[in-house]
């Protein structure tokens, strides 16, 4: 069944140019991009993005990471797109990364990790509301 999943590729990976080697990625495992935007967040709009992570240590430095250059906002569709999405990013630390990921190929660190991807159809509801508003479901 066809599903759809919220992407951002963060402002580390967009910084060193490389918006369209990880949309091929997507589009190469067969998902679509079927909305995009490229935006400046605000503090406020990042730590509403983030407030799950409001209690956490690093909960600050992503903020300021989050806005220091421009990210990609992307919704991505296709069978298990948010399992999809996870696979190809690869795991939250670089260095704990599979091979051929995103996140191995394009990382810094664990912070500065290249993409976010939703975490379960709900979360992608959410957070495809939050950067598209206005996208028909
Ligand atoms: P994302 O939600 O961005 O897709 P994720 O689900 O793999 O990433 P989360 O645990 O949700 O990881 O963490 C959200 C983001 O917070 C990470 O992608 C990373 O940018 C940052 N982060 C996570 N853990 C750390 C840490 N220990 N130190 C600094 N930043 C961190
Ligand atoms: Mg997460």
């Amino acid at each position: 069944m066809s599903e759809r999943t919220l992407s951002l590729i963060k402002p580390d990976a967009v910084g060193k140019n490389k918006i369209g080697a990880i949309l091929s990625r997507f589009e190469g495992a067969g998902l679509r991009v079927v909305a995009a935007q490229m935006l400046l967040l605000s503090p406020q709009r990042a730590r509403e993005f983030y407030a799950v992570h409001k209690e956490r240590p690093f909960y600050e430095s992503l903020v300021a990471f989050m806005t220091s250059g421009p990210v990609m906002a992307q919704v991505l569709e296709g069978a298990n797109a948010v399992e999809k999405n996870r696979e190809l990013m690869g795991a939250t630390d670089p260095a704990q990364a599979a091979p051929g990921t995103i996140r191995a190929d394009f990382a810094e660190n664990v912070e500065a990790n290249a993409v976010h991807g939703s975490d379960s159809p709900e979360t992608a509801r959410a957070e495809i509301r939050f950067f598209f508003p206005d996208l028909a479901e």
